[in-house]
């Protein structure tokens, strides 16, 4: 595998932090919680774990399991469950989205679903384990399409469970209707594996519960890197050395030697609505939760209709390189998911939005997730391709377990789906991602 860093030191500054200047709805509806204190002064350690989202907190546990004698530090720039991982829609994927027609490209679709019902599965252990109360609904999953142009998509996503032998039942608009309590939609596709859940909750739940081996340390951004043998990194009020140095900063990692020409960064917004009263559940049926996502992710909204009755909408994305979200940016978006609730459930104009927030997520150009040896004693799982709940948590892991020399057939899964291709510098880049956004917002502008 290609390597970035030389043998000798190499020694790189952070110039950007990740940051949504905005609330996370799935962290407001829950209790505050004690944050993890902050690094001050001089610390070794056998592993430093840089960023603590879904991708960190899997490496961080299992390489803390496979080697109970080593410490494992974790650090984080913010707080557990208002990162990306805690800031999503909540829908823990069980297969990929598309599967193509080459033989190479249905191989990597069957690695995918190894991986990624891997990925649910640990959570699942975990969340019973440790009593994670995370709102944990095996409720399975809808894609649906509201205009009859997007059938040949919807063809195609069959098609596609067909080839991985995942079931399905396909539905007609008066169907879904009365499984989803709207009538927007006119074709549907539901399957059973997708576990719908508050990821705040669940992010939270996965960092109290950390081998004793593993420190964590909250609000304390890595700034500067010196890599060789031990690396060093500097963070505002401290320092670590460490023997190994692990990625898991997701689209941040573009600031690094060779990351830079390989992740793309975007933001999506999403936002919650009250509580629907009894009487309001009344006037769409009383439906149980359900989760759905849309045929065109880029222009179309993801729903939910949550256990604890609001509905969640998610639309919207943009080009974020500098890792930062304006409150702006966010309230921007309010009308737009107000509108989204209302084309649904016109019945419920007297239930108001109570939360909007935005969140960061990185892609690579071909789909690729960066996973493996980056260099000398320094390892990356980034690049979540906008679903990274269930596939950032078995990165991590099968990550730990190849970096620990543990036997897993999981990393050759995870080797299997190659390395992401090259995209430009800025402003090239930001050309050619806009141009993305338009041509998808274009192709899915029935869906909206
Ligand atoms: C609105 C929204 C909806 C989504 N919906 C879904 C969904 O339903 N299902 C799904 O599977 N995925 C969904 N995603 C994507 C999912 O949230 C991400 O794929 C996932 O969180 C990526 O996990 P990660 O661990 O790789 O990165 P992150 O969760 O981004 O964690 C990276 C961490 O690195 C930290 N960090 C960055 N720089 C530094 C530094 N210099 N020093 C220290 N720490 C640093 C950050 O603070 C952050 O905590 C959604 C994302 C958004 C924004």
């Amino acid at each position: 595998m290609e390597h970035f860093f030389t043998a000798q030191l190499d020694r790189v500054q952070v110039r950007h932090l990740p940051l949504d200047d905005n609330l996370n709805g799935w962290s407001a509806l829950l209790p505050a919680r004690q944050t993890r204190a902050t690094l001050r002064g001089k610390l070794a350690a056998d592993w430093l774990v840089v960023g603590a989202g879904y991708a960190g907190l899997a490496f961080a546990r299992r390489v803390a399991e496979n080697r109970p004698q080593d410490q494992v530090v974790l650090i984080d720039a913010g707080v557990v469950g208002d990162n990306a991982s805690g800031r999503n829609s909540g829908f823990a994927i069980d297969i990929p989205h598309s599967v193509g027609s080459t033989v190479a490209e249905l191989t990597t679709a069957d690695n995918y679903k190894r991986l990624l019902q891997s990925g649910t599965a640990d959570l699942r252990a975990l969340v019973q384990r440790y009593g994670i109360a995370c709102d944990w609904r095996e409720q399975g999953k809808f894609q649906a399409s509201v205009s009859p142009e997007s059938s040949p998509a919807m063809e195609e996503y069959a098609r596609a469970l067909e080839t991985l032998k995942v079931p399905f039942e396909l539905l007609d608009k008066a169907a879904l209707a009365k499984r989803l309590g709207t009538g927007y939609y006119g074709l549907g596709i539901f399957s059973p594996g997708c576990v719908l859940l508050n990821p705040a909750a669940l992010t939270r739940g996965l960092a109290e519960h950390l081998p004793a081996n593993v420190s964590l340390f909250e609000r304390t951004p890595a700034l500067g890197f010196q890599f060789g043998a031990p690396s060093e990194v500097q963070t505002p009020e401290g320092q670590i050395r460490a023997r190994h140095v692990v990625i898991t900063t997701n689209g941040a990692a573009a600031q690094l030697p060779g990351l830079s020409n390989q992740l793309v960064n975007l933001s999506t917004y999403a936002s919650l609505t009250q509580p629907l009263s009894a009487e309001q559940r009344d006037r769409i049926g009383n439906p149980d939760d359900w989760g759905l996502t849309p045929v065109y992710a880029v222009s179309g909204a993801t729903l939910r209709y949550t256990h604890d009755h609001r509905v969640l909408i998610r639309q919207q994305v943009r080009h974020t390189p500098r890792f930062h979200n304006r409150a702006a940016d966010t309230a921007r978006q309010v009308s737009q998911h107000r509108q989204i609730f209302l084309s649904r459930f016109p019945e419920l104009q007297d239930v108001a939005m109570a939360h909007s927030w935005s969140g960061l997520i990185s892609f690579t150009r071909n789909g690729a997730p960066r996973w493996g040896k980056i260099g000398p004693n320094v390892y990356a799982a980034v690049g979540c391709n906008g679903a990274g709940i269930s596939k950032q948590t078995v990165a991590g892991s099968t990550l730990a377990d190849f970096a620990s020399g543990v036997d897993n057939p999981l990393i050759a899964d995870m080797q299997a789906l190659g390395q992401p291709s090259y995209v430009p510098p800025r402003p090239v880049l930001d050309l050619g991602v806009n141009a993305y956004l338009l041509k998808e917002n274009w192709a899915g502008r029935h869906e909206v």
